[in-house]
């Protein structure tokens, strides 16, 4: 369980700040972590969001007064569960709320112009983000990979240009709201009259109405449909992580701004070989007789086989580092390594003529073994705890 940030401490502003302090202190903090400004970054928004909750009491006297006193219970928002908000409120719902401070700031982040009004962000309608999941095998991971992906999404509406509108209709003044985009309510409430804004049930918050809508797409503006959309994915990429191609997500409603594709990484197993960061592992059994008179053995790269040379008396457990052999950082410069673990196969079934010989072995001098000399595996221990 989270605990909840002070809201004073959110805004930045000391216990006694009076209002219009805390407004301004909103309002920065408003602009700094704008979603508009901030395309893609949840941390932002939860930023954005945290702002909002915090200024909504802290602006009202009598809210203040309560968390004042009780802290975030006073203000009802510990039924959340100590993290999260008390209402989930959406990044639409803040603006209903609050957008009369930003004044006609916002206009400016988004670049959507087009709208004479100062609150032209919150006519504006976005696409939802889009996450697809691509399966790459080890090899595509090496070298980096171009893929096809069929994304069923929200597309432009082809008849209408995605404007909703039939051809020739033009758009009216809503006479709901008035071409605000908004209503107003008054409610009752526990802690008084409180006055919400809310989007406009008839035009969607855009403020206008279509005269004559397009059949095609029922007015909406979009349409759905498959699409192929080719990702040029990088070399050295791993499990979960997450590629964002703008604007490529689901088409808004009406000409507004588009969602994101968010590409989330999978990895296929490789047969032989496995992944440890950049670096690659592979186990090579060796024969007893080869580790003792040393040979040569083919180990599978991500690319081709390499031949690599087993040197006479090889202790199982040793490892050969083949340098550059693993895989690329991703927008780095760098390569891992390919290590190799030899391990010694030892037979477990044995013809009466191969034990005769391991018989006559065991009494051989240079089969006992000696018990001043380490093993590399034991080696290795050794040095992880000194
Ligand atoms: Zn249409
Ligand atoms: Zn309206």
């Amino acid at each position: 369980m989270t605990t909840k940030r002070d809201f004073y401490e959110i805004l930045g502003v000391s216990r006694n700040a009076s209002k219009e302090e805390i407004k301004k202190a909103y309002r920065q903090m408003a602009l700094k972590y704008h979603p508009d400004k901030n395309p893609g970054d949840k941390g932002a928004e939860e930023k954005f969001k945290e702002a909002a909750e915090a200024y909504e009491v802290l602006s009202d006297d009598n809210k203040r007064a309560r968390y004042d006193q009780f802290g975030h219970a006073g203000v009802g928002s510990s039924a959340a569960g100590g993290g999260g908000f008390s209402h989930d409120w959406t990044i639409e719902d803040i603006f209903a709320q609050f957008g009369d401070i930003f004044g006609g700031h916002f206009g400016s982040f988004g670049g959507f112009g087009g709208f004479s009004n100062g609150r032209s962000s919150r006519n504006v309608n976005h696409g939802k983000d889009l996450r697809v999941k691509v399966k790459l095998t080890l090899n595509e991971i090496a070298n980096g990979v171009e893929k096809k992906i069929k994304v069923n999404k929200y597309v432009s509406c082809k008849s209408c240009g995605g404007t909703g509108a039939a051809g020739g209709s033009s758009y009216s003044t809503c006479p709901t709201c008035r071409g605000t985009g908004y209503v107003r309510r008054v409610t009752n409430t526990l802690l008084g009259q409180m006055q919400t804004t809310s989007p406009c049930p008839t035009c969607n918050g855009e403020g206008k109405v279509i005269t004559n809508k397009c059949t095609a797409c029922n007015g909406e503006g979009v349409v759905r449909e498959d699409e192929i959309i080719t990702v040029k994915i990088p070399a050295g990429v791993a499990e979960g992580m997450q590629l964002n191609l703008q604007g490529k997500g689901n088409a808004a409603r009406r000409g507004g701004v588009p969602g994101d594709l968010l590409v989330v990484i999978e990895e296929e197993k490789h047969p032989n070989l496995v992944r440890d960061g950049n670096d690659l592992v592979y186990n090579l059994n060796v024969s007893i007789p080869d580790a003792i008179l040393g040979a040569s053995a083919e180990i599978p790269t991500v690319d081709g086989k390499v031949k690599i040379k087993i040197e006479p008396g090889t202790q199982p457990g040793k490892i050969l580092r083949l340098r550059g052999k693993g895989l690329p950082e991703v927008n780095g410069y760098q390569h891992g390594d390919l290590l190799v673990v030899i391990n010694v196969y030892i037979p477990k079934n044995l013809t009466r003529e191969e034990r005769a010989i391991f018989e006559k072995l065991a009494k051989s001098h240079s089969f006992t073994p000696n018990p001043y000399e380490s093993s590399s595996f034991f080696e290795r221990m050794r040095g992880m705890f000194e």
